[in-house]
């Protein structure tokens, strides 16, 4: 299965800066058939972006999206609206929209439920707080977090993919050692397999967190790593496609 390079810019970027930033960035594209890249802008530049990259082979995502297809509700975006975009990806409860936006396990559940519904392929976002780790909570947190966004929709574990992502190494120069991310990774593993003996083991495990040029490839050495979730570094484009072709 061919890993997924993913790139989260979060809250950067104006349409002029993407645009800059895209043009840049495909210079540094060979075979990208090899791996699968992703870039999730903001939703003001998913058109710019979309149109820059057909035919490229780079594909596109969303950071977030609502459950309803249209509605009333003022500042949301649906996924058929991403879809016509030409968004493939969402990425769903991104740590920051639970923590600071407080979306709820809830909520997260109604996103995969949509989004698998409509055909648009999650990255569900997992992850223990720092005080979680300490008091080695961290793999109940996982279950927990995993269990309940997946809850009825365990014959589609294959449609998605997790993103690991400890909420102590998101944007603070300081990654979880491979090690430890090799450890939780094998532990969803066998969760996915628990909760579905039939999946065909394609859903993608990925580790996002302080993940930078210089340390990619240690992460890419252990075949448990199905990807990167990059947020910071992914922000220069040099420095993006460095971790895209750190493996
Ligand atoms: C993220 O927000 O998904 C992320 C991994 O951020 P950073 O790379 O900056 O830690």
């Amino acid at each position: 299965m061919r890993r997924l390079i993913a790139a989260n810019w979060k809250m950067n970027k104006t349409v002029k800066e993407t645009e800059e930033y895209i043009k840049k960035f495909l210079k540094f594209v060979e075979h990208p058939e090899s791996r699968e890249i992703l870039i999730c802008p903001p939703f003001t530049s998913l058109y710019v972006a979309s149109q820059l990259l057909q035919g490229t082979g780079v594909k596109l995502g969303a950071q977030n999206c609502h459950y309803e297809k249209g509605g009333a509700y003022t500042g949301e975006i649906s996924i058929p609206m991403l879809q016509e975009l030409g968004c493939e990806y969402v990425i769903v409860g991104h740590s920051e929209r639970r923590h600071i936006f407080g979306e709820t396990d809830e909520l997260i559940h109604k996103k995969i439920v949509a989004c698998l519904e409509m055909g648009m392929r999650p990255i569900l976002c997992v992850g223990e707080k720092r005080e979680e780790r300490e008091a080695r909570m961290t793999f109940k947190v996982i279950e927990t977090q995993i269990k309940l966004a997946l809850a009825g929709v365990e014959e589609h574990i294959d449609k998605i993919d997790i993103a690991y992502e400890p909420v102590w190494a998101i944007g603070t120069g300081t990654p979880a050692t491979p090690e430890n991310a090799v450890e939780v990774h094998t532990f969803i593993r066998n969760l996915l397999n628990e909760l579905n003996p039939n999946n065909e083991g394609k859903t993608r495990i990925l580790y996002g967190g302080s993940v930078k040029p210089d340390n990619a490839k240690e992460f890419m050495k252990y075949d448990a790593i199905g990807g990167l979730l990059v947020g910071t570094a992914s922000l220069d484009p040099e420095s993006f496609s460095k971790i895209v072709y750190s493996f």
